[in-house]
C-alpha cells in the first residue's frame, strides 16, 4: 500500500490504514515527527480504565461499569530540526514523499526528500514495526542524510503521556470512544540512564499498571553529543549532530511496553528494561529479519490470490488479511477489539465479531491464534456465570461487549439482549474442534462452556402453548440491531438449538468414552443427567418461525407485521439510520441493519432448502440497509450460493472497500476488523462455495465475471490443502499431509499428498 503524496485531508484515515500492531501493542500511523495528527494513538490490548455508568433512570441488572481502552504513552516520536528549522510535513517543501505499508515484511516505511528554506536537501528514510516475535517490542529506524550541504541536525526522541484517550474531534457518533479523564495514566515511576528512559504508570479504577521504555542507538561518522531527561509524563533524548554532506545518520529507537493487573509499574519497568536489553543486543536489522520470517510463514498459510477485473481485489484482500493478523497475532490472554488496535472506536471492546467473523479465517489458517482466543473466552466463564445471575438467569451469559469480562453495554436493548453471543461462541468452539481435531481443548475447557451456555438457553426459553408447545425464546435481540427485544428471533432460536445440541452430544460422548473427564465435569458444574435430557427436549421442540404460505422464515414473531420502511424517501445522507432516527422509529419498522436470517442461512445452511434460501434472500435483501459493516460479506456469501454471483461480487466489492474507500465514513476511528474477516469468508465460503458441516470440507465453486482465478490454502487437521479455482475448473492439491477426503459438489474426492486433482466447475 503506497501513499505517494501527503494529503492533509486524508490524515485521519491514513493513521488507521498505516497503523502497525501485533495484537498486543498497536500504534496508529502517525508520523514519527509527532505532528500533524488527528489522534496520536498507542494502544495495548486489554489495558483499560473503568468508570461507573451513570444512568438517568437506573433499572435492576443494568451494566454498572464502563470500560475504555486507554491511549497510552506515545513513544514513537522523533522530532527533527535542521539548522533549527523544524521538519513539519504540512509546510515543508517535499521534493519526494512516499509511505509504504509493506505487508510482506510487516513494516511501515517512509522516504522523504525535504528541501529546507535555505536549500539543503534532507533525505529521510524511516522504517518501523511492532514485532510479532517479541510481543512487547516495537522498533524504529530513522535515517537521514543531508545530500548537498553540512548542517546542524537535532533529533529529539520523545515519549509522552497523551492528554486524552480520544481523537481530537468532538464525539458526534456513539460508536466513537468515550472520553476518560484527561490524564487517566497516573505517574508512578520515571528514570533515565544513558539513552534509555523508563516511565511507569497505573490507573485509578481498573488498578492496572503499565511500563513504557525507550532505548537508542545512533550510528554515524558525523560527530554528535546527546542529553537525556525525563519527568513523570515525558522523557526525551536529544541528539545534536554535525551533519556532513552525504554522510548518513541512523538513529534506532527500541520501544517496550508491559502491562499487568497484578504487578507494580516499577516491576514492569524492569521487564521493559529486559526487553530493551535483548532488543539492543539483537539489533534492528536482525529483529526485522524475524518479522519477515513471521510474515512469510503467515502468508504461506493464509494468502488469497485473486486475478480478474475486480478493481484492486488482490491488494484489498491482502490488506484485510494483514489487518486481521495485526489485530490478533499476539493477542494472548486477550480478545480482539472491534477495531483491533488501530483506533479507539467502540472503546476497544470485544464483541461477537471475534467468534463469527475472525475465527473462521484463523481456524483455517492460524489455529493456534484461534485457540488462544477461545481460551480467552473461557477465562471469563466465571464472570459470565455471575452475569447470568445478575440478569436472573441460570448458567452463564457472556457479555455482549467487554474488555475485562464484565458486561459494558449501557444500552441493554442492543447490548445485553443479544443473548446470541453465547451460541456464537459455541459455534466457533465447535468449528475449531472439528477443523483442528483438538478434542483436548473441547474436554478441558469447551465442555464446561457448553454446560453453562446450554443452561442459560433452557432457562431463558419456555414452552409456549400459543406456539403448539414449542420451545420459544422471548425478549431478545438478534444480530440485527434495528429490531430489538423481539420474540423468537429466528437466528437466536436456531443458534441456541445448535448450542444445546452440541452440549448434549459432547456430554454423551464424554460419558461413553471418557468417564473420568465426565465425572470431573459433572462435579465441577453440578451437572444432572436430567438437565441434559431437558436440553435435548428443547432441541427437539425448538420453535423456528416459518410462514408456509409465503415460504419465508420471519426474522421474529412480529417482523412481518411491522410498518414498511420508506426507503424511497430516505436520502443517502440519512444513513446509517442509527445516527438520524430515534431507536423506536427504527424498531417499529421493517428495516434491517445487518444480515440476520441471511446469516443463519449461511451458518446453519443445512437447515434450509435451496428454494428457501433463495426466497429468504429475495425477501430480506431489499430490507437490509447494510448500516453495519458486518453485513455485506454475509449477503455476498448467500448471493453466491443462491446463484446471484454478480450480486455477490457487488457485495464483496463493498465489503472489500469498507476501509480503503472509507465506505462508512469512520475509518479515522479504526479499521473494521470483522468486515475484513468477512471478506475472507466471501471468497472461501462464497465463491469457492466451501462448507464444513461436521468438519467435512465440501466445495461448490463459481466465479463472477470480475474474477478469473482465486487460489488459497486451508489448514485442516494439520494438513495443508491448496485450492485453485478458475473459470472452468478447480484444482485441489494436498500440499502437506497424507490423505484427505473432501467433496466437490456432491461427489467425494480422495486427495493424496502431492497429487493434484482437477475437476470441472459446471455440470
Ligand atoms: C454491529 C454489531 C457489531 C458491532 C461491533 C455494530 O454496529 O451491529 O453486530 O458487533 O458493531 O463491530
Amino acid at each position: 500500500m503506497i501513499e505517494k503524496e501527503f494529503y492533509p485531508s486524508f490524515l485521519a484515515q491514513a493513521e488507521t490504514i498505516f497503523a502497525m500492531s501485533n495484537g498486543y501493542l498497536g500504534m496508529r500511523g502517525n508520523f514519527e515527527e509527532g505532528r500533524p495528527a488527528f489522534q496520536t494513538g498507542t494502544f495495548v490490548n486489554g489495558f483499560h480504565e473503568t468508570w461507573p455508568i451513570i444512568y438517568g433512570e437506573e433499572a435492576y441488572g443494568f451494566a454498572k461499569t464502563g470500560q475504555t481502552m486507554l491511549n497510552v504513552i506515545d513513544s514513537k516520536i522523533i522530532r527533527l530540526y535542521v539548522d533549527d528549522e523544524i521538519f513539519y510535513i504540512p509546510t515543508a517543501n517535499l521534493l519526494q514523499f512516499e509511505r509504504i505499508l509493506d505487508m510482506k515484511s510487516g513494516t511501515l516505511k517512509r522516504e522523504i526528500l525535504w528541501e529546507t528554506p535555505s536549500g539543503k536537501q534532507v533525505l529521510i528514510k524511516s522504517e518501523r514495526f511492532v514485532s510479532f516475535k517479541h510481543r512487547h517490542l516495537a522498533a524504529i529506524s530513522y535515517e537521514l542524510t543531508i545530500l548537498n550541504a553540512g548542517a546542524l541536525v537535532v533529533l529529539i526522541s520523545e515519549m509522552l503521556s497523551p492528554s486524552s484517550n480520544q481523537n481530537r474531534a468532538k464525539r458526534k457518533d456513539p460508536r466513537q470512544a468515550r472520553r476518560v479523564s484527561d490524564r487517566a495514566l497516573i505517574p508512578v515511576e520515571s528514570y533515565n540512564k544513558d539513552l534509555r528512559i523508563l516511565l511507569g504508570h497505573s490507573t485509578s479504577n481498573s488498578k492496572m499498571a503499565i511500563s513504557c521504555g525507550i532505548d537508542h542507538k545512533i550510528e554515524t561518522e558525523c560527530s554528535f553529543s546527546y542529553t537525556d531527561q525525563c519527568s513523570e509524563n515525558k522523557g526525551e533524548v536529544d541528539f545534536s549532530i554535525n551533519a556532513q554532506p552525504g554522510v548518513p545518520i541512523r538513529l534506532t529507537k527500541f520501544i517496550s511496553y508491559h502491562t499487568s493487573r497484578s504487578s507494580s509499574p516499577n516491576e514492569l519497568c524492569s521487564r521493559s528494561e529486559r526487553t530493551l536489553d535483548r532488543a539492543v543486543d539483537e539489533g534492528f536489522d536482525n529483529i526485522q529479519e524475524t518479522q519477515r520470517e513471521f510474515m512469510d510463514d503467515f502468508w504461506s498459510r493464509s494468502d488469497i490470490m485473486v486475478s480478474g477485473s475486480l478493481p484492486r481485489a488482490q491488494q484489498l484482500i491482502r490488506f484485510n488479511l494483514f489487518q486481521i493478523l495485526q489485530a490478533s497475532g499476539r493477542a494472548e490472554g486477550t480478545g480482539v477489539g472491534a477495531r483491533g488496535l488501530t483506533g479507539s472506536a467502540y472503546d476497544g471492546h470485544y464483541f461477537w465479531d471475534t467468534e463469527m467473523y475472525l475465527l473462521p479465517f484463523l481456524i483455517y489458517t492460524s489455529p493456534l491464534i484461534a485457540r488462544n482466543l477461545l481460551k480467552f473466552r473461557y477465562s471469563y466463564l466465571n464472570k459470565a456465570k455471575k452475569r447470568a445471575k445478575e440478569v436472573n438467569q441460570k448458567g452463564a451469559l457472556f457479555p455482549w461487549r467487554t474488555i475485562n469480562g464484565d458486561e459494558a453495554s449501557a444500552y441493554y436493548a442492543a447490548g445485553t439482549a443479544q443473548y446470541h453471543i453465547n451460541a456464537d461462541i459455541i459455534y466457533a468452539l465447535r468449528k475449531y474442534v472439528e477443523v483442528t481435531g483438538d478434542e483436548d481443548f473441547l474436554y478441558s475447557f469447551g465442555a464446561e462452556m457448553l454446560v453453562e451456555t446450554a443452561r442459560l438457553w433452557l432457562d431463558l426459553g419456555s414452552y409456549s402453548q400459543a406456539k403448539g408447545n414449542k420451545f420459544c425464546i422471548h425478549g431478545v435481540t438478534g444480530p440485527d440491531e434495528y429490531n430489538a427485544i423481539v420474540d423468537n428471533n429466528m437466528f437466536t432460536n436456531m443458534m441456541a438449538r445448535e448450542n444445546m445440541s452440541y452440549a448434549v452430544r459432547t456430554i454423551e460422548t464424554l460419558m461413553e468414552k471418557n468417564k473420568e473427564s465426565f465425572n470431573a465435569l459433572a462435579h465441577k458444574t453440578d451437572l444432572e443427567i436430567s438437565e441434559v435430557k431437558e436440553w435435548e427436549k428443547a432441541v427437539d421442540n425448538m420453535y423456528i418461525p416459518y410462514e408456509p404460505e409465503s415460504g419465508i422464515h420471519p426474522q421474529d414473531d412480529n417482523f412481518m407485521s411491522r410498518k414498511a420502511w420508506d426507503f424511497k424517501n430516505t436520502p443517502v445522507d440519512k444513513y446509517p439510520l442509527l445516527l438520524h432516527f430515534h431507536p423506536l422509529v427504527i424498531y417499529r419498522s421493517r428495516v434491517i441493519k445487518q444480515a440476520d436470517v441471511i446469516l443463519a442461512m449461511f451458518l446453519l445452511g443445512r437447515e434450509f432448502s435451496r428454494e428457501q434460501k433463495k426466497r429468504n434472500f429475495d425477501y430480506y435483501e431489499p430490507l437490509t440497509t447494510g448500516d453495519s459493516s458486518l453485513s455485506a460479506c454475509i449477503q455476498s456469501i448467500i448471493a453466491s450460493e443462491v446463484g446471484y454471483v454478480e450480486k455477490a461480487s457487488e457485495h464483496l466489492k463493498y465489503a472489500l472497500l469498507m476501509d480503503l474507500a472509507d465506505i462508512g465514513g469512520n475509518v479515522q476511528d479504526g479499521a473494521h476488523i470483522a468486515a475484513m474477516g468477512g471478506t475472507w469468508m466471501a471468497f472461501v465460503y462464497g465463491f469457492a462455495g466451501m462448507r464444513d458441516y461436521d468438519g467435512c470440507l465440501s466445495f461448490d465453486p463459481k466465479l463472477p465475471e470480475t474474477i478469473s482465478e482465486i487460489r488459497f490454502p486451508i489448514t485442516i487437521h494439520g494438513q495443508l490443502l491448496g485450492v485453485d479455482i478458475n473459470k472452468d475448473s478447480v484444482t485441489y492439491l494436498l500440499k502437506m499431509g497424507s490423505e484427505l477426503v473432501i467433496k466437490h459438489r456432491d461427489k467425494e474426492v480422495k486427495l493424496i499428498s502431492g497429487k493434484p486433482v482437477s475437476l470441472k466447475i459446471m455440470g
